[in-house]
């Protein structure tokens, strides 16, 4: 037996509060889409439950045993590091791209 995160989906708003907060990107969902979470990535640690507007998110106990290893937390947490790199260094540059178009345009 273990706790993992679950929504009730009549209540999401697709806000993706969830998605931002939960470090081991356990979370499925996008802009005003309903949500899930996904019960084989998600450790039980709690921390989308006090982000959620609509109060959606609890903890529920699973039969599932406690499988999901320390190794496969700790890979989960680096992937989102990484995709968190990914997606500022892609708004840098798109920052960058748009200052250098706009600076050309003024320059024509
Ligand atoms: S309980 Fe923790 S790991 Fe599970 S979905 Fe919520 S934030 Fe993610
Ligand atoms: S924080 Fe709550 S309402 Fe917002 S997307 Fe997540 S589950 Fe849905």
């Amino acid at each position: 037996m273990r706790k993992v995160a679950i929504i009730n989906e009549e209540y999401c708003v697709g806000c993706t509060l969830c998605i931002d907060k939960c470090p081991f990107d356990s979370i499925i969902g996008s802009e005003n889409l309903i949500h899930r979470v996904n019960y084989n990535e998600c450790p039980g640690c709690k921390l989308c439950i006090n982000v959620c507007p609509t109060d959606c998110i609890s903890l529920i106990e699973i039969e599932k045993g406690n499988e999901y290893s320390k190794e496969k937390i700790k890979f989960n947490f680096n992937r989102k590091k990484a995709r968190l790199v990914n997606i500022s260094m892609n708004q840098a540059k798109s920052i960058n791209y748009q200052i250098e178009n706009l600076i050309a345009s003024q320059n024509d």
